[in-house]
């Protein structure tokens, strides 16, 4: 494991971060013992958000009587002043603790609610209130337009940034890393697999670790995916491994996706899980998480090709920021199951 000084923080973090998002689906126990089995271990970064279920209860409840250990990070999704304040208070109560070190402002992709969440009234405004009071350490932002994450950190409201980071989704490399790295602010890179989508896994965690990130957040439920990640950053990546990857995520990141959601699906077709998926799948095959995400979508996959409304123009194409052909794409994964 690797410890840096986490940008203008300072904090020395672990290379690898415990992503607690998923932890609400598995029994109390077993996620007690994969969070301290993380902290046993080296692990001294804990991410979560107030959204995702009752995640921050579960880590008040397993490891709070540790709180000296770990970096906690959790995020409001709210962009109004006095929700946002309310839950930031909801959060340091259900996670068992007077402080977090870190709040970020949740999931930012649009630049109006950017707008709302920095203006007068906003939630930025319940965040710094919370700093003066001693409730939260530093402030950071997570979003999924790593181009306009990169415009508003040059504000200087923001300590860090938590950005998608994987071998299918490469772009905040150029994009985003740069600026942060310039301005000395904590990088944090999230979803090496990408929801379960990338491999092989080995690759996909070292890659964001041979990358200018100070941690790297794996979601993990189980003692044994806590040491599989562990074992995945036990050595340092060397020039010629550095290369190999940095050519695997040129070529699995040929779809452009960021994953941003501005696409809906009249049909509800999960729009950025093929476009992401697509081109690994057809490089390595997919993990059974993949496999069973095919088999679920299968119909709806099928049913894109003959959607009236989007014979001529399709409805998601007109809403991506990034012009990308997802019909196209949607329709040889919908080939390619036959
Ligand atoms: S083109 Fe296909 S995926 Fe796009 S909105 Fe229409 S039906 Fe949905
Ligand atoms: S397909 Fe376009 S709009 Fe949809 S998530 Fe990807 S980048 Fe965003």
């Amino acid at each position: 494991m690797r410890y840096t000084p986490f940008g203008k923080i300072g904090y020395e973090v672990s290379s690898l971060g415990f992503g607690a998002m998923n932890l609400p689906g598995v029994p109390l126990e077993q996620a007690r013992a994969a969070l301290n089995y993380a902290l046993d271990h080296g692990i001294n970064y804990i991410d979560t958000a107030a959204g995702y279920r009752n995640s921050e209860e579960i880590i008040g409840e397993s490891i709070s009587h540790r709180r000296q250990e770990y970096f906690l990070a959790t995020k409001t999704n709210k962009r109004d002043y006095a929700t946002a304040k309310e839950e930031i208070n909801r959060s340091l109560m259900r996670m068992k603790t007077d402080h977090v070190d870190l709040l970020q402002i949740h999931y930012v992709n649009y630049v109006t609610e950017y707008q709302k969440a920095m203006d007068e009234g906003g939630a930025y405004e319940a965040a710094l209130e919370a700093q003066r009071e001693g409730k939260v350490r530093h402030i950071g932002i997570t979003g999924h337009r790593p181009e306009l994450l990169a415009k508003w950190v040059r504000s200087g409201k923001f300590d860090q940034v938590l950005f998608h980071l994987n071998l299918a989704q490469p772009f905040a490399k150029e994009e985003l890393i740069p600026v942060l790295n310039e301005l000395n602010m904590g990088r944090v890179a999230m979803k090496p697999l990408s929801g379960g989508f990338i491999q092989p896994v080995e690759k996909a965690v070292r890659y964001p670790y041979s990358q200018d990130v100070h941690v790297t957040i794996s979601g993990m439920v189980s003692v044994d995916e806590v040491r599989e990640n562990i074992a995945a950053q036990e050595r340092e990546v060397g020039e010629e491994e550095r290369q190999e990857l940095h050519g695997l995520a040129l070529e699995l990141g040929t779809h452009s996706c960021r994953r941003c959601n501005y696409c809906s699906c009249p049909l509800e077709i999960p729009i950025p899980d093929v476009m992401i998926s697509s081109v690994v799948r057809d490089k390595f095959g997919l993990l059974p998480k993949g496999n069973g995400f095919y088999d679920k979508h299968r119909e709806k996959l099928l049913s894109c090709a003959d959607y009236e409304p989007c014979r001529e123009k399709p409805l998601c194409e007109q809403k991506c920021p990034y012009h990308l052909p997802m019909r196209r794409v949607i329709m040889e994964s919908a080939a390619a199951l036959v």
